[in-house]
């Protein structure tokens, strides 16, 4: 009886150490996601917005999924992007429900800053009506009729 109980235990500690194992192990499997620098290759930490040792920062883009500019992709490569009606904007949108100088996007520190620069119907940023925000990864922005997605990575 008593080498039945001690056999059990052997068993039942073998199968948790053997479960945990299998934890582990899928754990440590799971891909990484690593940020690497496009000037100088080194892995940058996913919390630098820019390269700390050359300086390279990602170039961000808007991918647009509404308007009349849906399915086109800007990159955001100017010091200031501006949006609006009238030309002389970075984006010109024929659209009634923007205005002539709706929004800006401009780089500050290696974060891109939307503002909305007086505009009469507002910019939305996720469903909410912004005056400025610093744009993260997969805000959807919107200017009347158009949406664009912030991707920067
Ligand atoms: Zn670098």
């Amino acid at each position: 009886m008593e080498t039945e109980a001690i056999v059990a235990i052997i068993v039942g500690v073998a199968v948790v150490l053997l479960v945990v194992l299998i934890l582990v192990a899928k754990k440590s499997g799971a891909p990484k996601v690593q940020k690497v620098c496009g000037g100088c290759r080194r892995v940058m930490l996913p919390v630098w917005t820019k390269c700390l040792f050359c300086g390279w920062a990602p170039v961000a883009r808007l991918e647009f999924i509404l308007g009349p500019m849906a399915n086109q992709t800007l990159n955001l490569s100017d010091e200031v992007t501006t949006i609006g009606s009238v030309a002389g904007n970075t984006v010109v949108l024929a659209d009634p429900a923007v205005s002539r100088k709706h929004a800006g996007i401009r780089k500050v520190d290696g974060n891109y800053e939307l503002a909305d620069l007086g505009s009469t119907n507002g910019v939305y940023v996720n469903g909410h009506k912004v005056p400025k925000k610093t744009l993260d990864q997969g805000d959807i922005i919107r200017v009347g009729n158009t949406e664009a997605v912030f991707k920067r990575e």
